[in-house]
């Protein structure tokens, strides 16, 4: 993570509970998460087959859930914090 200190996982969590993100677990209904140091950047495929590789991302954080693992994601540009020159991306994710 670019930034992975305390104060930076402070102002992610922040964001998901401004936008009201702090429901239980859809899986096992319990209320302790982690937020994952990292991040996932899933490609955007233009085809249903095959890799293209270098292509768009949705650059994402990770909350698991503390009892079933569920894994839930939360793009950066929706959340806002996503550096400008990614921020196209980001527009792509809120299609
Ligand atoms: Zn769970």
């Amino acid at each position: 993570m670019q930034d992975s200190t305390q104060a930076q996982k402070d102002k992610l969590i922040k964001a998901l509970t401004d936008r009201g993100a702090n429901l239980p677990c859809p899986r096992c209904g319990n209320t302790d998460f982690t937020l994952l140091d990292g991040y996932f950047n899933q490609m955007i495929q233009e085809e249903p087959k095959g890799i293209v590789l270098g292509g768009r991302t949705i650059p994402s954080i990770v909350i698991a859930c503390n009892r079933c693992g569920f894994l839930s994601q939360h793009a950066l540009g929706i959340l806002g914090l996503l550096p400008k020159e990614e921020s196209n991306t980001a527009e792509e994710a809120k299609k």
